[in-house]
């Protein structure tokens, strides 16, 4: 197993804190990864500002080119990848080789393609005699710092657009999942400028917090949780560097009386589960119209009553036990919180699955109220909340709206005028209207309140890694 950093083109030996890298299937310690040291960071940023300066200036037609060797690179190597990915995180395998690899290559992809369509604009004549034009220039120094539910896939949502804008980049993996990254570092030392591309595994209060405050850092990138993205926040503040936030999520599915039922159900069984429901978009707090509430309820119950886990290398498996023993305590105790309001029933699930790995039962919960927990915070785990609502457009914005968190959201409803109604409304940065968590490479993905601010994907996301320049020329 690949346990060295990357950084200015060389393989290293971490020296900070070691990291415990466990199985979540079975609770087996895997490997143990020596992080960086402060100054091993240090090292890497300054490798990196150095690469820049040659960096910047290499056209969008070769940078073109090393992205899309990164996306055959991935694969080429799609077994493997996605073999140690499983082994880190608990994916089912056939799940992360025909659902996330596909996704991941394409991203690269499409950024080889995009950062060659990425020009300013000749403005025009404001002054006499004088021309403005527009240039997008990259930021210079960016650290990333990704989470453990998709740790390759935010991966290349982060390193693709940022490489492909001509920035250079110091990544830092979650802590509980840097295998995959790690595998790749070696062909990144060989496809890249030393310097241009480093990582740095580690912690998030040490490694992560070090690169958040480190001064010749320009631009900081994080998906992870809403207290770590304040934390951030504040720590870049030191520097005044930018900041780009995908936080957390607490999906709304409002389900309107003419929705095709069955469809949504299959949806959620499918969307509020996926990865075990640990996802920024899950469909997890469904808002069902009080004609179809006991049907769909019931439906939902039976449908998610079938959902296959317990062996990762099973190809029909089709969710993952949740990262961590700890992890897992956290959702049981929003289960149980939940269960001791009184009028939320468990309609199926509601607690961990015995055996050494850390699986829970995919839940069914019947008979939230908006203020209830289960409602307003992220349990980032496989439970579906159901609340009952009038039907109207009003209350379903209203209670959609009522939530601090604004990534994605879904309506379900056959008149098409409703669908809009409501999505014009929604706070959210996405709104699926009869479908949930569709996510091309070609459009934006982020989110507004407490998600934080910025785009991953689309040509949003590699805007983000430039900085827009005003030149004016006299003639
Ligand atoms: P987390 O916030 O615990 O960790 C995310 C990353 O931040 C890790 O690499 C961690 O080491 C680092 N980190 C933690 N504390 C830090 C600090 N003080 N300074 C700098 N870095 C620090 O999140 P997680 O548990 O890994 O991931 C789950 C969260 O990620 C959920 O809230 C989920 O909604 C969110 N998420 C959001 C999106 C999105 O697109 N909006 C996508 C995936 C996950």
């Amino acid at each position: 197993m690949q346990d060295k950093l990357l950084i200015n083109g060389v393989l290293v030996a971490g020296h900070g804190g070691i990291e415990n890298i466990v199985n979540p299937e079975n609770g087996e310690t895997i490997a143990q990864i020596p992080g960086a040291s402060p100054a091993q960071v240090d090292d890497a940023v300054m490798a990196a500002e150095k690469a820049f300066e040659t960096w910047s200036r290499v056209t969008p037609s070769e940078r073109s080119a090393l992205l899309a060797k990164v996306a055959d690179i991935i694969e080429s190597r799609a077994e493997a990848l996605s073999r140690l990915e499983s082994l880190d995180t608990g994916k089912p395998y056939q799940r992360m080789l025909e659902d996330e690899i596909p996704a991941i290559v394409d991203c690269f992809r499409f950024y080889a393609s995009a950062c060659r369509l990425m020009t300013g604009s000749a403005a025009g004549e404001y002054f006499e005699g004088m021309t403005s034009m527009i240039r997008r220039d990259p930021v210079g120094v960016v650290a990333q710092i990704s989470p453990w539910n998709y740790p390759l896939m935010m991966a290349a949502w982060k390193i693709a657009p940022s490489l492909a804008a001509g920035n250079c980049v110091i990544f830092k993996p979650s802590e509980n999942t840097p295998l995959t990254m790690l595998e790749l570092a070696p062909f990144f030392a060989e496809l890249l400028p030393a310097g241009v591309f480093n990582i740095v595994a580690g912690n998030g209060p040490e490694v992560g917090a070090e690169l958040a405050k480190h001064p010749r850092v320009r631009m900081i990138s994080v998906t992870g949780s809403v207290n770590t993205g304040k934390e951030v926040l504040r720590l870049a503040a030191g520097n005044l560097k930018r900041t780009h936030f995908e936080l957390g999520g607490k999906a709304p599915v409002i389900i309107f009386d003419d929705a095709d039922i069955d469809h949504a159900v299959e949806t959620i069984r499918s969307y509020g589960y996926y990865n075990a429901g640990q996802d920024c978009t899950a469909a997890c707090r469904v808002y069902a119209a009080e004609g179809i509430y006991d049907e769909f309820s019931a439906k939902l119950a039976e449908a998610v009553s079938t959902i296959k886990y317990g062996d990762i290398n099973d190809p029909e498996a089709e969710i993952p036990p949740l990262i961590t023993a700890r992890h897992r305590e956290r959702v049981d105790g929003f289960v149980q919180r939940a269960l001791a309001t009184g009028h939320i029933e468990v309609l199926c699930g509601g607690k961990p699955v015995d055996g050494a790995g850390y699986f829970y039962e995919p839940t069914v919960l019947k008979g939230a109220l908006q203020k209830d927990e289960i409602v307003q915070e992220e349990a980032f785990g496989p439970v579906v909340s159901i609340t009952k609502f009038d039907n109207s457009i009003a209350q379903a914005v209203e209670w959609a709206n009522d939530c601090e968190y604004g990534l994605a959201s879904s309506v379900w409803t056959k008149d098409v005028g409703r669908a809009h109604a409501v999505a014009a409304r929604l706070q959210y940065g996405a709104t699926w209207i009869n479908t949930h968590f569709m996510l091309p490479n070609e459009m934006p993905h982020g989110g507004m309140k407490q998600t934080g601010y910025g785009k991953d994907l689309s040509m949003y996301g590699l805007e983000d890694y430039t900085i827009v320049r005003h030149v004016l020329v006299t003639h």
